[in-house]
């Protein structure tokens, strides 16, 4: 690398970053908007409407390896959207987990619960993924997303956030 040039953002063999990649790409349907800090999706497991997942824009295995300024301000973006989420999905509780096992680069899972969840009281993880993985049709995932991206632009002034 030369002296000024940035640093690179993605890690190859990444899981994350491989997203991240297809992201910047145009090539991934679930994204939803672009932060200063991180990317949101939507989630996989539907189950829990409107379960999102912030993926750290700095390729980072551990929060506490974060520049501490990239990790505040993932924190203070990490608050505004699950404000956002839960203006549309109106949740019980939000959860938020940094778990990173699987995939380590710095991400967190937003996680709306409802009340009707018999399992609401542990993590979701607890539930075979068989179950939790629900896919919505297509009308009502354009909708999820697209009430999800009014509510971020309402907060996020600044962030790239593609119309519907
Ligand atoms: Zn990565």
């Amino acid at each position: 690398m030369t002296s000024g040039s940035p640093a690179p953002t993605t890690k190859p063999g990444c899981g994350i970053c491989a997203i991240i990649d297809r992201i910047k790409a145009g090539s991934f349907r679930d994204f939803i908007a672009e932060l200063n800090s991180c990317y949101v999706i939507l989630g996989d497991q539907q189950l829990y409407r409107g379960y999102c997942v912030l993926l750290a824009k700095i390729h980072a295995t551990e929060l506490y390896l974060m520049p501490a300024d990239s990790s505040r301000l993932l924190f203070d973006e990490m608050r505004l959207v699950a404000d956002a989420i839960a203006a549309v999905v109106k949740p019980w509780k939000m959860n938020y987990e940094c778990l990173g096992n699987s995939e380590p680069h710095v991400h967190w899972h937003l996680l709306p619960r409802y009340e009707t969840d018999e399992m609401r009281r542990g993590p979701i993880w607890l539930r075979p993924e068989s179950e939790r993985k629900v896919i919505l049709d297509e009308n009502d995932r354009r909708a999820l997303i697209g009430s999800i991206r009014i509510q971020l632009a309402a907060r996020f002034h600044d962030a790239r956030i593609p119309p519907g």
